[in-house]
């Protein structure tokens, strides 16, 4: 059930999740760009997953 990610909206590179004990996020795999956007408790929040917030980004 994964998403594919959509590339970084800022520099284009390959992006990643990742995922810890409370905060879920995508982030750049770019370290000279460095963006990254976070979840905390999405699952908790009205079903916004972390895929999907971040191919929005990408489109805004
Ligand atoms: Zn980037």
């Amino acid at each position: 059930m994964s998403v594919e990610l959509k590339p970084c909206p800022f520099c284009g590179s390959e992006a990643e999740l990742r995922e810890t004990d409370d905060i879920v996020g995508v982030c750049c795999l770019n370290v000279e760009c460095g963006a990254v956007v976070t979840f905390a408790g999405f699952t908790d929040s009205g079903g916004i997953d972390p895929e999907s917030a971040w191919n929005r980004r990408t489109q805004a």
